[in-house]
């Protein structure tokens, strides 16, 4: 099969740390175009909107899609409705519903839809599924604290309806803890911390359960100076489970038995090819799910207004 004409749309931030090297170094792509109303991608056309890329470049047979969730919609239809394969950057959109959409129409027009959730492919998460589909699982407890200010300086999105907030790195653990744990999870209770002058909230702590009523919990919080955490642990009878870095570390009692290096975005990559090569999609939405559950279920606390 002749390499996949890639475009992508919305360059910033996490296109050029991640989606640039990783297509360049995939035999699968060919990157021809980007659309962006002030970033571009060297020695490839470059647009100013979807609409102006797509109409000048036929020959584009897939887009990504990477600005942030708010704007992710209206671009994933009009690339759909031209007939493109879609990536969409986490998390797939602002609401459900929409993501319901575009996944209607991907599969009425035969194309494929991929919703991806990076850390789910970081390198100690498959080990750390397959350890506890093995163990009897007591408590699962996440831990997700970053400095806003270090992760996402000026980036306004981010801090409106819509952008999540918190949940724009926690979402990253639930399309994790979603993935390895055994039995599907829900929230029973939640209380979301919004800055005063904000949209979205700036920590949260979630309790989950499951049908066989294990106790998960999650700490969410923005506000970490210092050490950051990226951490899920659980206690099984087959011993203390924690997966550090983001998934890219797994240790059994204090004992590190998987840490290798980060492939995240080459596996997504590796991924969509695939997708598209069997004619399918690949559209999980448990995290964006839970998120949303989060908003409905959990009790809104104001505190001290956040300024970058
Ligand atoms: P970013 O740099 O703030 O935004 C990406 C680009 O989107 C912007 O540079 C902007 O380019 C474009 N854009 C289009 N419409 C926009 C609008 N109305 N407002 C603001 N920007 C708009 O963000 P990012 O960090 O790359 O994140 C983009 C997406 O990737 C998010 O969903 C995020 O959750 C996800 N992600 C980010 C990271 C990370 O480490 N940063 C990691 C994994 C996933 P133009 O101004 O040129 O149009």
């Amino acid at each position: 099969m002749s390499p996949i004409n890639i475009s992508i749309v919305g360059v910033g931030k996490i296109v050029r740390d991640q989606h640039l090297p990783s297509i360049a170094k995939n035999a699968d792509y060919k990157l021809i175009a980007a659309a962006s109303r002030h970033g571009v991608v060297d020695g490839i056309d470059n647009f100013k909107s979807i609409e102006e890329m797509l109409a000048a470049v036929p020959a584009i047979d897939a887009v990504s899609l990477c600005m942030p969730p708010q704007f992710r919609y209206a671009a994933a239809r009009t690339a759909l409705e031209a007939g493109k394969h879609v990536f969409l950057e986490k998390p797939p959109g602002a609401t459900l519903s929409e993501v319901a959409d575009l996944q209607s129409l991907a599969d009425s027009r035969g194309l494929s839809l991929f919703a991806s959730w990076h850390s789910r492919y970081a390198p100690g998460v498959e080990a750390a599924k397959a350890f506890l589909a093995s163990a009897k699982i007591n408590d699962v407890k996440v831990i997700w604290k970053e400095d806003v200010r270090h992760w996402h300086p000026n980036q306004d999105w981010i801090w409106a309806a819509g952008g999540l907030g918190v949940f724009d790195p926690g979402i990253n653990a639930l399309s994790i803890v979603t993935h390895i744990l055994p039995n599907p999870v829900f929230i029973t209770s939640a209380t979301l911390e919004f800055p005063e002058n904000r949209d979205a909230p700036i920590a949260a702590s979630i309790n989950f359960t499951d049908a066989n009523k294990l106790p998960v919990s999650a700490e969410f919080d923005w506000r970490q100076t210092g050490h950051q955490s990226w951490d899920i642990v659980a206690e099984t009878e087959a011993g203390l489970m924690v997966l550090a870095e983001g998934g890219a570390k797994l240790s059994i009692d204090g004992k590190l038995v998987h840490d290798e290096p980060e492939q995240e975005y080459p596996a997504l990559y590796a991924r969509f090819a695939e997708i598209i090569k069997a004619k399918t999609s690949d559209v999980d939405l448990a995290p964006l799910r839970h998120v949303a559950d989060a908003f409905m279920l959990g009790r809104r606390k104001f505190v001290d207004a956040f300024h970058d």
